[in-house]
């Protein structure tokens, strides 16, 4: 084995990088008197998703990003929330709009997901948005890819022209990270559960992009000597913390550059929201 010794890649700096930018753009807005505002909306009490929303609010509160928070019981009925949503939608404060997910069993988040403005839909998730995502157009692209995207840009890595391995094809992750790194020219591969030769495939990799949810799934000997590991993962280990799906003391010893668990691609998912939100605000008064 190489015994190379991988530079980090983190989101946790990155993200600083990104909202330092952010900064600038926001007291442009203020100038023009705009101040961008984000509405949450949480139903339920579920201890993540409350961690989630706590972040975000935390985040647009230093930005100075107008939060909106709004709780609203687990009780509450789809046609209920989704006149809340159409509130949000026609409320001029409110450039974005983001449901937390997971909703109760008895709401549709697909159709929760559908009632956002697709001018105000910061997460990306969007069926107009999704689209638009692959014709590469729009502004309004999945935060957790684009951060994976923002991650590789910063860091400098050029993509055209590289083997990009994604492990993973979910909406929201997999296959939005998959079409990205397609616009940006990479010759991109797209695994899941039922690949035949997952490590052959992810050896191709010059730029490896983990977004599974299976601890440590992605072993050292699955890496190409001086490739870029992208690990998406949030897993409990046995012990209670967090790692992610990238066995990262072995993967460290074989690939050029890696990002970490946490530190990684999580605080780049809240800044890429940072920054839909404030591009949602520019694009509502341009
Ligand atoms: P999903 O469960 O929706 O998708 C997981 C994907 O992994 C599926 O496409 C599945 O394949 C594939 N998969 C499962 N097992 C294997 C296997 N043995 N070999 C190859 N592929 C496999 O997860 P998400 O995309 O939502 O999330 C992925 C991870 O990223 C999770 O750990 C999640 O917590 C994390 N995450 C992190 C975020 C962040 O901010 N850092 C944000 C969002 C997610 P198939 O389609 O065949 O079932």
């Amino acid at each position: 084995m190489a015994t190379m010794t991988a530079s980090i890649i983190s989101g946790k700096e990155i993200g600083q990088q990104v909202y330092a930018d952010l900064q600038k753009e926001i007291s442009a807005l203020r100038d023009r008197g705009i101040n961008p505002g984000l509405a949450v909306v949480l139903v339920g009490e579920d201890p993540a998703s409350q961690v989630y929303v706590g972040q975000k609010e935390k985040k647009c509160n230093e930005l100075g990003i107008l939060s909106k928070k709004i709780l609203k019981p687990d009780t509450i009925s789809e046609a209920d929330l989704l006149a809340l949503v159409d509130e949000l939608n026609a409320d001029d404060e409110v450039h974005g709009v983001l449901v937390q997910l997971p909703l109760p069993d008895h709401i549709s988040e697909t159709k929760i997901m559908a009632a956002v403005s697709p001018n105000k839909d910061v997460d990306g998730t969007h069926p107009v948005n999704l689209g638009m995502l692959m014709m590469g157009m729009g502004d309004l692209w999945p935060c957790t890819p684009a951060g994976v995207i923002e991650m590789l840009d910063r860091t400098g890595v050029e993509i055209a022209g590289k083997n990009a391995v994604v492990v993973g094809r979910s909406n929201t992750v997999g296959k939005p990270c998959a079409l990205m790194l397609l616009h940006r020219h990479a010759t991109v591969t797209v695994c899941h559960s039922k690949t035949a030769d997952l490590a052959g495939v992810c050896r191709s990799a010059d730029i490896l992009v983990a977004a599974v949810g299976r601890a440590k799934m992605i072993t050292g000997d699955m890496i190409k000597p001086g490739a870029v590991v992208i690990d998406v993962g949030i897993n409990r280990g046995e012990d209670g913390k967090l790692v992610g799906d990238v066995d990262f003391d072995a993967a460290s010893q074989v690939a050029a550059a890696i990002s970490p668990v946490p530190g990684g691609v999580g605080p780049m998912t809240i800044a890429m929201l940072m920054s839909n939100t404030v591009a949602a605000a520019k694009a509502a008064t341009a």
